[in-house]
């Protein structure tokens, strides 16, 4: 066993009590989500037997190649955090419990239309940056895309997720996607799901309401160079 891995790990899970408490929140209603990717199968093996149920990657080949490596470990819960695209979509929606990465009604309908033994949870992501290029539904269009992927019969709407801008405040930031999050409500109301929070800024995601964390390197180390 790693103990480094295991000493990282509770490091984290520390980090997140105290910023829970600060803020007057429930621990409870926080889930950590480790983020895996570039990682071999035998981290995500390792991370279970020290107790992590939830992990989170983001390029669609991987997630399949791990989830059937891992296939005799039952209980764990994958995470699609990648740019989700329609050609995938069917893979996509075998390999993950839940998809993040909602942003275009055209990947909720294709997430949909392949659809699945069980409803798949979605969350629409933000595009926090004035950066159009980057992925993410504008602030302005998430409350169209909700009633939009709230229409579709396979896909159960969640909640939101974001990646915090490098050049701005984490915590302002995630002020506008709490807003975001108030309107997938209006929609939606127990769309209750706040994803955001990584390495850099958990503890500013915390404080916001964040319901999922995904944090990588603070608790796997530097990700291994991609292939
Ligand atoms: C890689 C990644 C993370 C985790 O990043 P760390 O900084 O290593 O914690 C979180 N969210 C998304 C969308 C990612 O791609």
């Amino acid at each position: 066993m790693d103990t480094a891995l295991a000493d990282r790990l509770a490091a984290v899970d520390e980090r997140i009590r105290d910023a829970a408490r600060v803020a007057h929140r429930d621990v409870a209603d926080i889930t950590r989500i480790v983020v895996t990717k570039f990682h071999p199968a035998a981290l995500v093996a390792e991370l279970h037997a020290l107790g992590v149920r939830d992990v989170g990657e983001n390029r669609q080949q991987e997630l399949t190649a791990k989830r059937a490596e891992l296939a005799g470990i039952p209980d764990l819960t994958w995470h699609f955090i990648g740019q989700a695209q329609t050609n995938k979509a069917r893979a996509v929606r075998a390999a993950a419990d839940a998809v993040h990465s909602v942003d275009r009604a055209r990947i909720a309908d294709a997430l949909d239309a392949a659809d699945g033994a069980a409803p798949l949870d979605v969350l629409l992501q933000v595009n926090l940056t004035d950066d159009t290029g980057r992925g993410g539904v504008t602030p302005e269009g998430v409350e169209e895309l909700a009633a939009h992927v709230a229409g579709r019969p396979s896909l159960r709407l969640r909640g939101v997720m974001a990646v915090a801008p490098l050049d701005e405040e984490p915590a302002r930031a995630f002020e506008r996607l709490r807003a975001c999050a108030d309107a997938v409500r209006a929609v939606v109301p127990d769309a209750r799901w706040i994803s955001a929070g990584m390495t850099g800024d958990f503890p500013e995601a915390i404080a916001m309401g964040a319901t999922h964390l995904r944090i990588g390197s603070a608790i796997t180390g530097p990700r291994p160079a991609r292939d």
